[in-house]
């Protein structure tokens, strides 16, 4: 697929398939180093609250914040602790170490009815067999205003919540929530959590989060969450709508500084 850049240039960008199990990589991150992940999700579809103008996997088909009627696409926790044990057990037999144990996957991990329980186990091998491995998540922040939601992130080292729209009108359009999820609501619960990171994804085209009032918007809501920090970035796989873009390094380092400079929240470009 070749989209067009601001300055005409084509863009290659890379297809990306779904996880084909509950365990994959390790995969050298941008952003986690080297990574084992953990999918919690089904691995024929997407399962996602969102619908994401720019993701990776294409449409979201199956869209829900309570994921009742998939409950038998999921696996088990007993196959979950299985596959973490066995692919830590490997790759310390190996010599291998990694940098973070990752909960993301094929759509969205909170939605798996038993996060704590995943946690928990994933702490459990982590301290056995990969010790200086951060355990880490990336969620769409949908479920944030769920109070055992936000118990079973705090047990973990990082959090990256997803945060990429200033008010109601462009996270819809951005993100096409399910409904009932408000932007909102979304703040509030981010504010509840400790020690969270922010990923931003700037887009331009049909939907852009990039232009001077949106990021004047996302900023004001960045400055009342106070995370530790923000990741911004932009596409770097082929998005679900193709009448959207890329935008310039130089947007995102100008986002950038707007948020050191008027939000005082550390942030890397990626
Ligand atoms: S939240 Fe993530 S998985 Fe869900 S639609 Fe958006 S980009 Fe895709």
């Amino acid at each position: 697929m070749a989209l067009r850049s601001a300055a005409g240039r084509p863009q290659k960008l890379r297809k990306y398939s779904l996880q084909t199990g509950i365990v994959y990589g390790p995969v050298e991150s941008r952003r986690l180093g080297l990574s084992l992940g953990i999918n919690l999700l089904p691995t024929s579809y997407k399962l996602c609250s969102f619908n994401c103008v720019y993701c990776q996997y294409g449409w979201t088909k199956k869209g829900t914040l309570a994921p009742i009627q998939e409950l038998a696409d999921l696996p088990s926790l007993e196959a979950i602790a299985a596959a973490i044990e066995s692919a830590l057990e490997q790759l310390s037999g190996a010599g291998k170490t990694v940098d973070s144990i990752t909960i993301c996957g094929n759509g969205e991990p909170t939605l798996y009815p038993d996060l704590r329980g995943v946690i928990e186990i994933a702490k459990r091998e982590r301290d056995r067999y990969q010790p200086q491995a951060r355990l880490a998540i990336l969620s769409n922040s949908s479920t944030v205003g769920d109070p055992v939601v936000r118990e079973a992130l705090d047990l973990l080292d990082l959090k990256i919540m997803k945060f990429d729209a200033g008010s109601e009108e462009i996270f819809r359009q951005l993100n096409h929530p399910r409904a009932p999820i408000y932007m909102g609501d979304i703040v509030a619960g981010l504010k509840e959590l400790k020690n969270i990171m922010l990923q931003s994804l700037f887009v331009q085209g049909r939907v852009t989060n990039a232009d001077p009032d949106s990021v004047c918007l996302w900023v004001e809501k960045v400055r009342e969450i106070r995370p530790l920090g923000v990741q911004v970035y932009t596409l770097e796989r082929e998005p679900a709508d193709e009448r959207i873009g890329k935008v310039s390094l130089a947007t995102l380092q100008w986002i950038a500084e707007e948020v050191r400079w008027r939000a005082g929240v550390p942030v890397d470009v990626f």
